[in-house]
């Protein structure tokens, strides 16, 4: 199929071998990547156009298929260095007014009819020359310079680069430029689907340079390994900037070993499934050896030591948060012994009072200023509690399992109170010291605690997985639907009584990362104070919109504003059900949707994106979960 489409993607005359990939072949490959719901289809038409972009590529260049895949993913940079796609409405609005010569609020009113800014926004063929058509490259670097550009006139600077880039939009051009700008291609195509199609696409191109006819099965089972080497490499070592060159160079099969961990690019951190019963852990445990630690309360925070003695600090999303801590960098040269060179820590960044050290809550530690720091200024202080050792000396841990890759954590570092710690832990193994432990968790401060198994295979490190190898259970849990939800805020009520003044409830919803799509849940109105609402207030009354944005799936709700798609709140449930109103998860269960009951507000998550709120995936696993433990209630109370 990938073969046959390679002509559906290409287009006629102008991408000769050697010459810069034109932008048109890209944005038809979106079209028709649009045009379709169906994943295997999505993948193979990428997947066809990567390969096209590799047979034409000149010898040694790396560079055409890198800025590719940056396009297709919305991004620029690796996470880390965040160059960040995606500037303000206002702005776009006045680049394609001035573009399209279309007024203001002509531009506006088509916004608000379709949702989309992308669409009408051809420029208009005003010019006598018609200008050079578009390269990837010249798109990618035009959107890099706007990301770029600070200051004084970088307004006018965009707006001109916008404007200019519009004006040489020939076809349907245009509409992916801008939705490129908004930072949203709304194609339907998650970056899991890049990465596969990336792996398939050397794959093949492999497969022709060795000229090898293979059957339908080896060339299946080729496909199927290229895209598992690329994925669990990429969770290792995710930045393309290194990957993509040594996929092209030295190829898949040496992947492995030549992109590996490294100090200085943050991986994706390993990540735990919800429990929401001490019996569930020891089911999953039984007969395995497994630690409890503490669950801190605070930030994630992986910590990078290179060869240099640069120390780096970033957050669960890989962003760079050494301008958020420097306090931690210079703490961090206390607690390591002498021998340690580099290394990775994966710890958490906890708020701690200053003269009786003990825990303060996450909300303390969400005081303080995102960036730019000074030691000087800094009022809430902060210790680091380590509960896992990556990288150590030039090598990669990852493969170890955890009890030994907690003696080297030990072993190489030490504690130095109010600064840096490890985390609690302890080796039990019944239902009564497990539950001494939560308790004694909570009462430290904690949010309860992370389950780790400890030895064999299942304890190695597993980047960007949620594993059931570490199981989470948070007090809150017990009582509740199990996990707590981070859900976008994108809808308001007005408030009635006391509240007329402030928004009285909101509208939240999940986030489909396939289909890029906002998908409401439930209306929230319990668990906020005076204070908070008029906090929402003033942060979301900037975000109102007349009209839903066009990437929220709506549904039979009804509020009285709609807010652009931004803010993240976490949230606990007691339970789940099926409804007529709400669009999450809807046909992953069943047709309906999956609400949640008695929602409540636990707090605003400003370290995730909207593109981090809890997918449909989790919310229909969620759902089954509490089906299964009612069913298997009612048979234990049947047996009884
Ligand atoms: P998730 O990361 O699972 O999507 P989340 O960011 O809301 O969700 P939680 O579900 O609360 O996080 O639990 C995982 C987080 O707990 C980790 O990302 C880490 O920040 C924190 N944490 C605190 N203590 C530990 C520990 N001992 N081991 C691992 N993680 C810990």
């Amino acid at each position: 199929e990938v073969l046959s489409r390679t002509s559906e993607v290409d287009i006629e005359g102008g991408w000769k071998i050697g010459a810069p990939v034109p932008y048109a072949a890209l944005t038809k490959t979106f079209s028709l990547i649009e045009a379709t719901t169906k994943r295997l289809e999505k993948t193979s038409l990428l997947t066809s156009f990567f390969l096209l972009v590799i047979r034409r590529s000149a010898k040694g260049d790396t560079h055409s298929l890198l800025q590719a895949v940056y396009l297709c993913i919305k991004k620029l940079s690796p996470d880390y260095v965040g160059v960040e796609l995606g500037i303000g409405e206002s702005l776009l609005v006045k680049a394609i007014s001035e573009s399209t010569g279309r007024s203001l609020a002509v531009v506006k009113a088509d916004l608000k009819k379709e949702g989309d800014l992308g669409l009408n926004s051809k420029a208009s063929q005003k010019t006598l020359f018609r200008p050079k058509s578009l390269t990837v490259p010249l798109v990618f670097t035009s959107l890099k310079e706007i990301a770029l550009s600070s200051g004084h006139s970088s307004q006018t600077k965009k707006v001109s680069i916008i404007t200019k880039l519009l004006a040489a939009c020939q076809g349907g051009e245009a509409k992916y430029i801008i939705r490129s700008l908004e930072g949203k291609l709304r194609i339907g195509n998650a970056e899991r689907t890049v990465l596969v199609a990336l792996a398939h696409a050397a794959a093949f191109a492999e497969n022709e340079e060795s000229g090898k006819k293979l059957n339908k099965d080896k060339l299946t089972s080729r496909l199927e390994e290229a895209a598992s080497i690329v994925k669990s490499v990429f969770s290792e070592l995710p930045s393309y900037d290194l990957v993509i060159p040594a996929l092209l160079t030295d190829g898949i099969s040496n992947l492995r070993s030549t992109c590996k961990l490294t100090p200085g690019v943050p991986l994706k951190p390993m990540l735990a499934k919800p429990t929401k019963a001490i019996g569930e852990v020891l089911d999953r445990f039984e007969n395995k050896r497994f630690t409890c630690e503490y669950k801190y309360d605070g930030e994630r925070a992986q910590v990078h030591k290179l060869d240099d003695g640069v120390v780096g600090i970033f957050s669960r999303n890989s962003e760079d948060m050494s301008r958020k801590y420097p306090d931690l960098v210079e703490q961090l040269s206390h607690c390591v012994k002498q021998e340690t060179k580099s290394f990775v820590l994966d710890a958490e960044a906890v708020a701690i009072d200053k003269t009786t050290e003990k825990l303060m809550p996450f909300q303390e530690l969400s005081k303080r200023k995102r960036k730019d720091v000074k030691v000087e200024d800094i009022q809430v202080r902060v210790c680091l509690f380590a509960f896992d050792l990556l990288y150590l000396n030039g090598e990669s841990l990852l493969q170890k399992p955890l009890v030994e890759r907690r003696d080297l954590l030990r072993q190489h570092f030490q504690v130095v109170p109010g600064e840096f710690g490890f985390a609690k832990s302890s080796d039990g193994e019944t239902t009564e010291e497990i539950q001494a432990f939560l308790e004694e968790s909570v009462k430290d401060g904690c949010e309860g605690l992370m389950v780790k198994m400890l030895e064999s295979d299942e304890s190695h490190y597993e980047p960007s997985r949620r594993s059931v190898n570490w199981l989470k259970l948070k007090k809150d849990y017990l009582a509740g639907v199990g996990d707590s939800l981070d859900l976008v805020v994108v809808g308001g009520y007005y408030g009635k009584g006391k509240r007329t003044n402030v928004y009285g409830a909101f509208l939240l919803a999940c986030f489909d990362a396939d289909s890029e799509e906002h998908q409401t849940i439930c209306k929230i109105g319990t668990g906020f104070s005076e204070e908070m609402l008029q906090m929402h207030w003033d942060t979301l009354r900037a975000l109102e919109m007349d009209k839903p944005r066009g990437d929220i799936k709506v549904g039979g709700a009804k509020p009285d504003v709609w807010f652009e798609p931004k803010i993240v709140w976490e949230v606990l449930a007691a339970d789940l059900s099926l409804s007529p109103i709400y669009t999450a998860a809807q046909g992953l269960v069943e047709e309906r949707g999956i609400s949640l009951r008695f929602p409540r507000f636990i707090r605003v998550r400003d370290d995730k994106s909207a593109d981090d709120a809890t997918g449909p995936e989790q919310i229909a696993e969620m759902y089954e979960r509490q089906a299964l433990a009612h069913r298997k209630g009612k048979h234990d109370k049947g047996g009884d």
